[in-house]
């Protein structure tokens, strides 16, 4: 037996818990350790790098076909911040698990300010993410709409606001669907991928349907909905068929029901409610916030810290400025 077989026989007689102690104690192990190996150029990709000094306290690289120099960190998520990985993998796990900002900047130690652009990076790299832009929707799909409450968090109600100020709580000041609500498309698979975006107040019309799912609907799919007809220009960015849920006939309605869709809007309901609202033109970063995190929160954890800390070919990195200016929602 080698000494590798050897450990992980022992492992298997570990409990969870002790398996997770572990792991954490392997990944501080792992941090504190110089690399090993040379981390191949962010720029250009090439493994021909020499170490060259110090930056940062950080081990400094020189490319030797670009002649460019650069850190580990370089081009990840936490380039250019002063915080460790310990402090962004905590920060990616609260993000997922739906932690509020002041949680985590209670719980890390760190100011607020700094908790929210660590949050707010990390849901820019989320929304580059393969496994996001590439989402599809196949098979037997569910598509609705769900409305929350606009939110302007973080600055104070000018004449540009065509409400004044919420008191005690959130409450609409208008009865029913008014344009104090913001509409969240979603769109989900049973069993599979969830998809959900904010182009308007209204409803959808059928071009803002296309302009969120087109490229996002496999061939074959059956898109069920709720009746709006919006949805039946589906057919026009994939070879599928549209059928209203409303209506059924009552042997009819445990396969035609829109149940799947309607959980994802509790879900979303849940994690909105719970931080009090986000402020309306981030609102498209915390909708693939939602659809990532709605089934598999783990995984997501998992490929959202690696493309946080690590090199990985593509450029996750966004400033400060990004934060205030990158795919925002004026509407
Ligand atoms: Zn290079």
């Amino acid at each position: 037996m080698t000494n590798q077989e050897m450990l992980i026989s022992y492992i298997n007689k570990l409990t969870e818990d002790e398996i997770s102690s572990l792991l954490e104690a392997a990944s501080l192990m792992l941090e504190t350790k110089e690399p090993a190996e040379k981390p191949p150029c962010p720029y250009c990709g090439c493994g021909k790098v020499i170490r060259y000094g110090h930056a940062c306290q950080k081990q400094r690289f020189l490319c030797k076909i670009c002649g460019r120099t650069f850190v580990p960190t370089t081009n990840t998520v936490m380039a250019n911040s002063h915080f460790p990985a310990s402090v962004w993998k905590e920060m990616v796990k609260d993000t997922l698990h739906g932690n509020a900002i002041d949680f985590s900047a209670k719980r890390l130690g760190i100011f607020h300010q700094a908790a929210f652009d660590m949050r707010h990076k990390i849901l820019l790299a989320l929304q580059e993410l393969p496994e996001v832009t590439d989402a599809c929707l196949g098979e037997v799909s569910e598509f609705d709409e769900t409305f929350v409450l606009d939110c302007y968090k973080g600055r104070k109600l000018d004449s540009t606001v065509a409400r004044t100020a919420r008191k005690h709580g959130a409450k609409a000041q208008k009865r029913g669907i008014s344009n104090e609500y913001i509409c969240i498309c979603t769109g989900i698979q049973r069993k599979g991928d969830a998809i959900a975006a904010t182009v308007n107040r209204a409803k959808p019309s059928a071009g803002e349907l296309i302009r969120i799912f087109d490229g996002h609907i496999a061939d074959g799919t059956l898109a069920l909905c709720d009746g709006l007809r919006s949805y039946h220009a589906f057919p026009g960015i994939a070879d599928c068929t549209v059928k209203d849920c409303n209506n059924q006939r009552s042997e009819e309605s445990c396969f035609y029901h829109l149940n799947t869709v309607n959980g994802f809007h509790s879900f979303i309901k849940k994690r909105y409610n719970f931080y009090r609202g986000v402020a309306s033109k981030y609102i498209n970063r915390y909708n693939a916030l939602f659809s990532a995190a709605y089934r598999n929160a783990e995984a997501m954890v998992r490929r959202l810290t690696e493309a946080v800390l690590t090199v990985t070919g593509v450029n996750y990195y966004h400033s400060n400025k990004d934060i205030r200016t990158v795919r925002l929602v004026a509407i």
